[in-house]
């Protein structure tokens, strides 16, 4: 194969290289946020659902003080009642015992749904905290190993870009330029291969005649109808 064509191929090799890792410059970032963001999220999930219990206790024991309250001013009310002396008197303390019974009942009642959340909270807390523990534990590896990628990623940028412009400096300057022109315009592929008898970047049916060309490899061709650089590999001979 014509000496150029084999170095454009090359330099084709270390251009394709150079954009996967100029992607990753976008990527690997997004990857180890996302990443981080998981361990976030449940982090925060557990810090809201810990208040949620904490909250819950709080008013727990704040109605069991106050349904304790409320008991003794009814032991006192009824010890009142043995020394009642007018009905009118007995109708306001029997009133007033009726409204502290049925506030007690109304506490006990929120007590007992306090509990019930309590013990949801408690469930769902031990179950966001095994799940971050798994998290934490399959995303750290990952973290290690993106994070290791991202500080190495300029170094093997740069090396790449040296190794190109060695590699450059040995291929027709005119050549360079059709290969990054059409690099530039197509956005990938500038060298391909012929396949099926046609242009494999544009699929156009190619002379047999100017196959035998390619094939023969005594200078470069571009394809009639975009432009890249036609190479002959010996696999695709049909
Ligand atoms: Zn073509």
């Amino acid at each position: 194969m014509q000496k150029d064509l084999t170095l454009l191929l090359g330099l084709q090799e270390i251009d394709d290289q150079l954009g996967e890792l100029e992607r990753s410059r976008i990527y690997l970032p997004e990857m180890i946020q996302s990443l981080e963001k998981e361990i976030d999220e449940l982090n925060q999930a557990i810090a809201i659902n810990d208040k949620i219990l904490e909250e819950s206790q709080r008013e727990q024991r704040m109605f069991e003080l106050e349904i304790e309250t409320d008991k003794q001013e009814l032991d006192k009310f009824q010890k009142q009642m043995k020394v009642i002396k007018t009905n009118k008197e007995y109708d306001a303390l029997t009133a007033e015992i009726d409204a502290k019974k049925q506030g007690v009942a109304d506490k006990e009642e929120k007590t007992l749904a306090l509990m019930a959340a309590a013990d949801e909270a408690r469930e769902k807390s031990a179950e966001l905290k095994s799940m971050l523990t798994e998290v934490k534990t399959r995303n750290t590896t990952q973290l290690e190993t993106l994070r290791n990628q991202e500080s190495t990623l300029q170094a093997k940028i740069e090396d790449k870009i040296i190794e190109r412009n060695n590699l450059i400096k040995d291929i027709n300057r005119q050549i360079v330029g059709v290969y990054e022109r059409i690099r530039k315009g197509k956005g990938g592929m500038a060298v391909v291969p012929v396949r099926k008898r046609a242009c494999s970047g544009c699929f156009k049916q190619i002379p047999p005649q100017r196959i035998q060309e390619i094939r023969r490899g005594d200078r470069i061709f571009a394809c009639d109808s975009c432009g890249r650089i036609l190479t002959w590999t010996d696999e695709e001979n049909v």
